[in-house]
């Protein structure tokens, strides 16, 4: 066995059906005692239902997240808690829900407590991004880590079957490339196949039933994990073809993340042989090279669109990312090959298996 280091994330976890409910009580144990609960506009009544919930240790809700965290939308936000005495913030949605909160505390050191509504994964993570002039910084800091996550399945209940199946890939990207990290552990590994098999098996029965507890407590129980192994360890190619899709062509993030993935794991099956096999197992394949197929055959049976030229890239686009991300990788176990990237993303462009 290779050597490793593993790390731990400080992060109360409470996880179950209805436990948002019971968010009063996780407040009046840690201490908190004038709460701001931050949500996107599209969520503020739900954020309302919350706050009446806290009673009087709610201070209101802040409906202003929006998609990317642009910086002016962070100073306001910055602006708004300094003048009144918050003492914790509520983040009550998706990743850009939780990013609004992260960029917050980075100026503020303010606790977050955080109640994820999609799969995305920032609520496990001490990364941040903020959004200057189209440009997106990314960064890393102990103080945007939320103390307290609480996970609740019947909140995921009114997500639509696209961002369900989207957001639910996106959680499976985070899993798959921490099985071949750089600073990669066993138990990162282990938690990786456990969010893999659970997602893999239960987000085709949320598509054909929105409503299905189990399943959404499964994909949910899959994507705190993924959280976690993103939390944990570096990612590698296919993340960063997605900061460039995202970065440079303001792709959707969840979408780009879905329909890329089975390019990114193809361009990969050979790279970390162990981490593949265990890959193949745990999608129930034979071989490292039907791996990219499988997530290929797993996107369509989910209903979510195929092609990167559906969801905005330009004809450029797969000469360019792949020109971009050889110019500026990240760790990968296998070295970036512009010619083989760009035929692969030629492949994610128009939509057809990577085989
Ligand atoms: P999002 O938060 O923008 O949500 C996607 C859509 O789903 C929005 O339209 C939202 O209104 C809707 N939605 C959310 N919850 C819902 C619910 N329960 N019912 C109905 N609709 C609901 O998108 P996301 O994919 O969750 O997050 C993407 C953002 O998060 C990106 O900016 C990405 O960079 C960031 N992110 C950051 C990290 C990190 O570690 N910092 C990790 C993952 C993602």
């Amino acid at each position: 066995m290779q050597d490793f280091h593993y790390n731990a994330l400080p992060i109360d976890v409470y996880f179950g059906v209805g436990r948002s409910s019971q968010v009063k009580d996780i407040f009046l144990e840690q201490g908190y005692r004038r709460v701001l609960v931050i949500t996107t506009s599209g969520h503020e009544e739900i954020g309302k239902e919350l706050s009446d919930k806290l009673g009087n240790i709610s201070r209101g809700v802040y409906p202003h997240a929006v998609m990317h965290v642009p910086v002016e939308v962070a100073d306001k936000a910055v602006k708004f808690v300094r003048d009144s005495s918050i003492d914790c913030c509520l983040a009550l949605g998706g990743g850009s829900t939780i990013g609004l909160a992260k960029a917050i505390a980075l100026k503020t050191h303010l606790p977050i407590v955080a109640i994820p509504t999609t799969y995305a994964g920032s609520e496990m993570t001490s990364i941040y991004g903020i959004t200057d002039n189209h440009r997106k910084t990314i960064g890393k800091d102990v103080n945007v880590l939320p103390k307290i996550v609480i996970y609740d399945p019947e909140l995921y209940l009114t997500l639509p079957a696209q961002i369900s199946a989207c957001s639910g890939m996106n959680a499976m990207a985070h899993a798959i490339e921490s099985l071949y990290a750089k600073d990669k552990n066993p138990i990162v590994s282990m938690m990786a196949i456990e969010s893999i098999k659970a997602i893999k098996s239960s987000l085709p029965i949320i598509i054909r039933d929105l409503k299905n507890i189990p399943a959404r407590q499964q994909v949910a129980y899959g994507a705190w994990l993924a959280g976690v192994c993103l939390g944990s360890v570096g990612m590698a190619i296919h993340h960063k073809i997605c900061h460039v899709l995202g970065g440079t062509f303001n792709l959707p993030h969840a979408e780009a993340h879905a329909i890329t993935l089975a390019y990114s794991v193809h361009y990969n099956r050979n790279a970390d042989i162990r981490a593949m096999d265990k890959l193949a197992e745990a999608l129930d394949v034979r071989s490292r090279e039907e791996i990219g197929l499988a997530i290929y055959r797993l996107n369509r049976s989910l209903g979510i669109r195929m092609a990167l030229k559906e969801i905005g890239l330009p004809e450029e686009g797969p000469d360019k990312v792949a020109r971009i991300v050889c110019d500026s990788p990240y760790y990968n176990p296998r070295d970036y090959n512009y010619e083989e990237l760009k035929g692969l993303l030629g492949k994610a462009y128009e939509g057809v298996p990577p085989v």
